[in-house]
């Protein structure tokens, strides 16, 4: 849905002029210092980037599923590390509260979420516990009026640079799989939370990701989520249903950007007396990206439509994410076999994207995952009628 055409016409503007003009340039930079400059991240909070999918009444943007895919697919066409970096406060790190959390909670957080004042991340992750979430032990053991929390959570994206996390911890020791866990708010410095380093990683340079340890971490009752106890993986669901919708905005960003650099390659790289755009098997390459761009994004807005209307979209949503993200791949690897030897080099975007967008096959469920998901879905629902 979108509620106002003009007003989300100067955003798109806005946020293309910052993405071509202010990002795109210093992506080597980024990549090779591992760090965004703190100049850009000044920009990203005064253009409101933090707060795209917080509701207005908490200082975000407010922006329907519609919109904030047509702005994904602009802040996404720089480099992954710059939309990382404010892409937790406007999705996965803010949805649990916006989805379950207290007024008060509401309140305390999301107008700092909002404004980037404070970073959030999604601590869900663990080494035992990957695609099964469910299997996850960190602990959660209630001392009075206070919950003492140990574990190791992995791979959690901003978790070095941030200052609230939500962490996904067991609270009824009894239980197994989906039940028994809660969604704890936790802020940085808190006695008994650390974070380790960021990773090493093969792309997305710039997005810091790493662990985050509790050791005998005690925070009130009060900091659970909507004060719900075990329902945390519930929370989890919601806010990771809506953010497989952004993902895939997020996948179509890249592969819109390597469409043009691939054109434009082709356009000026000489072999054999002429263009290489000259050659019938480069088009094909350049059209099948294409095709598949615009397939992709079709499933998208319609998804985000029908999200926006009221519906339970839980299988459009991995639908969206799992064809974005290998449409994505299967785009950069066309990149790089347009630019030839040079994609190989680090010296163009080809190089940097492959690496970059890898990740999204990976994360916020792998490929595998939701194809289970979409075929258990498929299977639950193939005697009812089409379009139900
Ligand atoms: C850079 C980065 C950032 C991340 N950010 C976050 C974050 O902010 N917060 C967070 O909580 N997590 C985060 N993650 C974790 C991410 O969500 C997990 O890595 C992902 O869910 C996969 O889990 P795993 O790595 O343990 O792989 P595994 O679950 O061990 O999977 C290994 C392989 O087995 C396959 N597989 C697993 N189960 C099945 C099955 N039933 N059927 C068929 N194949 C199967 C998988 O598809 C995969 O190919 C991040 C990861 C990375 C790398």
């Amino acid at each position: 849905m979108i509620r106002d055409p003009y007003k989300l016409e100067q955003l798109l503007a806005e946020v293309r002029q910052f993405i071509k003009e202010e990002c795109i340039p210093c992506e080597r930079e980024v990549d090779q210092a591992d760090e965004i400059p703190s100049h850009i991240v000044a920009r990203m909070r005064s253009l409101g980037l933090f707060g795209h999918s917080i509701p207005e009444a908490y200082g975000g943007g407010g922006l329907t599923s519609e919109e904030l895919c047509l702005v994904n697919m602009e802040v996404s066409q720089a480099a992954t590390a710059f939309r990382a970096r404010f892409g937790g406060n406007t999705g996965i790190a803010s949805e649990s509260l916006v989805v379950d959390g207290t007024e008060e909670q509401k309140q305390h957080y999301l107008p700092r979420l909002a404004s980037g004042e404070i970073t959030g991340c999604f601590a869900l992750t663990e080494p035992g516990a990957g695609s099964d979430a469910t299997a996850l032990k960190t602990t959660a053991v209630r001392r009075g009026g206070d919950y003492v929390l140990n574990g190791l959570k992995c791979y959690i994206t901003n978790a070095p640079i941030a200052d609230l996390f939500t962490v996904f911890a067991r609270t009824d020791p009894e239980s197994r799989g989906a039940h028994g866990i809660s969604a704890f708010l936790i802020e940085k410095g808190t006695s008994g939370l650390a974070v380790s380093l960021p990773y090493r990683k093969m792309g997305q340079h710039g997005s810091p990701v790493g662990e985050v340890i509790l050791t005998d971490c005690s925070v009130p009752a009060s900091s659970i989520v909507g004060e719900m106890e075990n329902q945390g993986f519930r929370t989890a669901m919601k806010a990771l249903n809506k953010q497989r919708i952004n993902l895939a905005a997020l996948c179509i960003g890249p592969a819109i950007r390597l469409l043009d650099e691939m054109v434009s390659r082709a356009a000026s790289r000489q072999q054999f007396g002429q263009n290489i755009a000259e050659f019938q098997m480069i088009q094909q390459m350049i059209a099948q990206s294409n095709i598949e761009i615009h397939a992709a994004r079709a499933l998208l807005m319609e998804t985000a439509r029908k999200r926006d209307a009221g519906a339970d979209v839980t299988m459009e949503a991995s639908m969206c994410k799992f064809f974005a993200s290998e449409m994505c791949g299967r785009v950069a690897d066309r990149a790089v076999q347009v630019f030839g030897g040079g994609g190989y080099i680090a010296d163009n975007a080809a190089e940097l994207f492959y690496r970059d967008v890898r990740l999204f096959r990976l994360y916020e469920g792998t490929s595998q995952i939701h194809l289970i998901n979409i075929a258990k879905r498929t299977m639950a629902t193939a005697h009812e009628p089409s379009g139900s």
